[in-house]
């Protein structure tokens, strides 16, 4: 692999990722991902349409690949058949391949997915209500959290928009949700927490979300969009005014030392920092909750007084917040455990009685690896040493 290092667009500062994405083998543009505007200046470049027409040919394109779900030029029927030649000769509508899927006895879905030679996953969460589908941003984690499976990873590589949205044009085609319909949906929310931090691939992830919330396609609304972020403090803000889901924080814990060791990123910007980005987060108000990740860790950030001083944190920024404690997931090798049930509804307890909803969050798709934190393209054994090894390698980084 080339070792030559380049910038993680739209991070505040230059990140180091291996490489960026190589262009596809067949030589051919995926569609999939690029903005009407994009496809319109395509299709002029490539002779395929008149100035005049460019834009009125893009807006059917667009609605033949996000609102019937077609993937072959040859059926969109009201395009011309020498311009369905001439798209086909020229761009694709892709997909991820798709390399495994996985469903739990709990109807949890993952697939393992790959594209341009690297692998990374994707979940998809039924309930009663909703569906959520996980979607990653990045091939493994910039960052390095101890307690994320992901975070062990080597390989780090942004996903482009295209990879982003075709995760969700993908769980639209296994969920037979073509042509799309406003009511009755199976897939209605979708949580950036897949492999990576969101932040880390900012631009990427806010033009594929803005093409997913584009009210002529895929058409999901803001609302229903969570974006969550291990407190890369200096994107934030951006992340409310360019794309203005809701935003999910993972704190973990309340105190320096703590937050310092299990969420290594807190050297750089630590909790208060954090907190007060989260205050002026822009669009968070009583109606639209920032949402508190806290993983519970056994005799690690699980204590009474780590509840309270939650509590204390949260009122003294004054902020529209919502805890969502986690029990920790287990994954090969890793140094923690999970929190005893007793501890964590005693926490739970605590958090509420300071006037702060903090539901604990049932495990899902545990028994195929698919819950918060499991994700992680290939179960290498790794050493200990060769962990800290990456761990460093990462940090020397940011
Ligand atoms: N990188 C982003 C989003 C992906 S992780 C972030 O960290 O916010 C989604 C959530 O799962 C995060 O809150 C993360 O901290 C949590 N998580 C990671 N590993 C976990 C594990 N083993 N068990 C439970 N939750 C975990
Ligand atoms: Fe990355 Fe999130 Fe895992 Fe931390 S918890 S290593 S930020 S994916």
């Amino acid at each position: 692999m080339p070792t030559e290092l380049m910038s993680i667009p739209g991070a505040a500062e230059a990140v180091p990722v291996p490489r960026d994405t190589p262009a596809r083998a067949d030589g051919l543009t995926d569609l999939v991902g690029l903005p009407r505007a994009a496809i319109a200046d395509l299709l002029l470049e490539a002779g395929l349409a008149e100035p005049k027409q460019a834009k009125m040919r893009a807006k059917q394109i667009w609605g033949w690949i996000y609102n019937r779900g077609a993937t072959d030029f040859a059926h969109m029927s009201d395009l011309s058949k020498p311009l369905r030649e001439g798209l086909a000769h020229h761009f694709v509508v892709g997909r991820p391949e798709v390399v495994e899927a996985h469903v739990s006895t709990d109807g949890t879905r993952k697939w393992l997915l790959r594209s341009a030679g690297e692998e990374y996953e994707m979940v998809f969460i039924p309930d009663a209500d909703r569906g959520t589908l996980c979607v990653s941003s990045q091939v493994g984690c910039t960052l390095n959290c101890r307690f994320c499976f992901t975070g062990t990873m080597k390989l780090v590589r942004n996903l482009t928009p295209s990879e982003i949205v075709g995760q969700v044009m993908l769980a639209r085609d296994s969920l037979g949700e073509w042509p799309s319909q406003p009511d009755g949906r199976l897939l209605t929310n979708i949580v950036m927490m897949g492999m990576g931090e969101p932040l880390y691939n900012f631009e990427h992830v806010r033009d594929a979300l803005k093409i997913v919330m584009d009210g002529d396609g895929l058409a999901l609304s803001k609302r229903r969009i969570t974006l969550s972020t291990s407190g890369v403090v200096p994107m934030m803000a951006r992340a409310g005014e360019e794309i203005g889901v809701n935003l999910a924080v993972s704190l973990h814990a309340v105190t320096k030392d703590v937050r310092d060791e299990i969420v290594p990123l807190n050297r750089k910007y630590g909790i208060e920092e954090l907190l007060q980005a989260c205050a002026d987060y822009p669009g968070a108000n009583n109606a639209r909750r920032i949402t508190f990740e806290y993983v519970m860790l056994k005799d690690k950030n699980d204590r009474d007084e780590d509840a309270h001083e939650l509590v204390r944190l949260i009122k003294k920024y004054r902020l529209p917040a919502k805890v969502n404690l986690i029990p920790w997931n287990p994954w090969p090798g890793a140094p923690f455990e999970t929190s005893d049930e007793r501890q964590v509804q005693r926490f739970s307890d605590i958090v509420y009685q300071g006037g702060i909803s903090a539901p604990i969050r049932r495990p899902r798709g545990r028994d195929i690896m698919a819950a918060c934190g499991q994700l992680k393209s290939s179960s290498e054994k790794i050493s200990r040493a060769e962990l800290d090894r990456r761990a460093a390698e990462k940090e020397a980084a940011w």
